[in-house]
């Protein structure tokens, strides 16, 4: 079985969606106000986001379409930043699925340091964290909704990771 790793905002839930609308109404811009919204980031109440944000590609059927697959050996690797948050996503991945492990991982610390990353899949939506993850001997694929991105594999749906490996 492969070591397979999901990401969580923006592939799982549209989490950066709310976030951003809750920027805009701060007047904060996402670009360059980075520390502003890391503050916002963490002072936002996680519950209430995970509730208003919206599935993506039917990801939750995904998941557990690949988790029969049994090829796969799956882990949520998400950032974090703050405790509610990690405590909010755990919640609401163990309402979901059955003994499904979660990591959460601090924003400010690489993914790569979080696991074992050799020969392991990433999906993520972000290319920083796959450049990172290929960098230490893993295999980045990236999720994106309606680009296809030059540098590694691109699936819109999470379930096309088994057509992949
Ligand atoms: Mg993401």
């Amino acid at each position: 079985m492969k070591n397979l790793y999901i990401d969580f905002d923006g592939v799982i839930l549209d989490t950066i969606t709310p976030v951003y609308n809750l920027a805009k109404k701060l007047n904060l811009d996402v670009k360059t106000q980075t520390k502003e919204i890391g503050l916002l980031y963490s002072k936002i109440d996680w519950e209430t986001l995970i509730e208003e944000s919206e599935e993506l590609s039917d990801s939750i059927k995904s998941i557990k379409e690949l988790r029969e697959s049994k090829k796969f050996n799956i882990s949520i690797l998400t950032h974090i930043n703050s405790l509610k948050e990690a405590k909010a996503k755990i919640e609401f991945i163990n309402n979901l699925f059955e003994d499904l492990t979660i990591i959460p991982v601090p924003k400010s610390v690489s993914k790569t340091k979080m696991t074992q990353t050799k020969d392991a899949i990433l999906v993520d939506d972000y290319s920083g964290n796959l450049r990172e993850w290929e960098k230490e001997g893993g295999i980045g694929v990236k999720f994106s909704k309606n680009e296809i991105d030059e540098h590694f594999k691109t699936i819109n749906k999470l379930n096309q990771i088994m057509e992949l490996f």
